[in-house]
């Protein structure tokens, strides 16, 4: 008879430490598995399964969606249209790089810290990319032309490299002070979060009811935010897994829910801007200055380069001393067994 051979999978006592998760006992692949084995775990039922599908799925979602936009929309001539162009490129990158960085982390010990760079990375970018939507459709009436809409791109751009060098970097803390390491990596990337929702925040607390309040998009960004807030509480408190360890290793652990509340969010925030870059077209075009090739495509590609420089220098000393850097003492590899 014909059978599959599946890799073999480890329990916690099994791996070395920096391939551990807090309150996931079981279903770990080998910790020097092959791209291909890589690839192939995504079809089988491991720990990682659920987070590489509960991106790699919406990737195609996002992507339906901007070929929509691509169809109805002129991207290339119209430059109102730019800040959404930036926006949707990289809600389609951001959770494809994390279904990458999932898939491929359990190549090496410096293989999963520079997966988790560029996952990180692709985070911070969205983040510009939501700073770049927000400065042109979402800021309320009374705030457009002011010196903080002038330089809220310049300053989201300076909050993609704070963001991913503090994320990067606390990866070198987790070993010896996961504490500190968790809240480190939590701050970087809400910083910039509550950075780009400033405008919103002003539009909901303090002038809906007025001139500015623009309902149609309200619902949305109000879902949008209900998601973000249970994203974020999800990515810091382990839950549920931290109140009974083992028994939500394949389904139901925090990081499976973070994922689908991010692309829920993403979801609800992307129709918020649609709604509006829609209903403002006429008074923005009117009152604010076009938005231009530099602030959207120009920002986007500057970020790129200088966050790719970031992502480098952290893991050019992984790759050039290997198995060397303090911060993942390894245990000695699991043998390698047949099943
Ligand atoms: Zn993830």
């Amino acid at each position: 008879m014909l059978s599959i051979k599946l890799p073999q999978l480890f329990d916690i006592h099994q791996v070395p430490k920096v391939f551990r998760e807090d309150g996931i006992i079981s279903g770990y692949r080998h910790p020097q598995s092959s791209a291909l084995d890589c690839i192939l775990s995504s079809f089988q039922m491991t720990n990682e399964t659920v987070n590489i599908w509960t991106h790699f799925l919406p990737t195609w979602y996002f992507l339906w969606r901007f070929s929509v936009l691509c169809s109805t929309l002129n991207f290339l001539s119209e430059s109102y249209t730019w800040p959404l162009l930036v926006y949707m490129l990289l809600i389609c990158v951001y959770p494809f790089t994390s279904s990458c960085a999932h898939t491929f982390s359990t190549m090496s010990p410096e293989a999963r810290h520079i997966c988790y760079f560029f996952d990180y990375g692709a985070l911070s970018l969205y983040s510009l990319g939501c700073a770049i939507t927000y400065s042109s459709y979402v800021m309320p009436d009374c705030w457009v032309n002011s010196w903080l809409h002038q330089h809220f791109v310049p300053i989201a751009i300076c909050n993609t490299l704070f963001c991913t060098s503090l994320s990067c970097y606390s990866r070198f803390l987790e070993m010896q002070f996961p504490h500190r390491s968790k809240i480190l990596r939590t701050g970087a990337f809400v910083f910039p979060f509550i950075f780009d929702n400033i405008p919103l925040f002003y539009r909901l607390l303090l002038c809906c009811g007025g001139s500015c309040c623009h309902s149609e998009a309200l619902p949305s960004h109000c879902y949008h935010l209900l998601f973000a807030f249970l994203t974020c509480f999800l990515f810091a408190s382990h839950l549920p897994e931290r109140l009974a360890p083992g028994r939500f290793d394949y389904f139901g652990h925090s990081h499976q829910l973070f994922h689908i509340c991010a692309v829920v969010g993403t979801h609800f925030q992307m129709e918020a801007v649609l709604a509006d870059m829609n209903s403002r077209r006429a008074w923005l075009i009117a009152q604010a200055a076009v938005p231009s090739f530099l602030s959207t495509l120009g920002a986007l590609a500057l970020s790129i380069i200088l966050n790719l420089g970031i992502i480098g220098i952290f893991s050019a000393p992984l790759l050039w001393n290997p198995h060397h850097s303090a911060n993942h003492p390894l245990t000695p590899p699991t043998k390698r067994k047949q099943q």
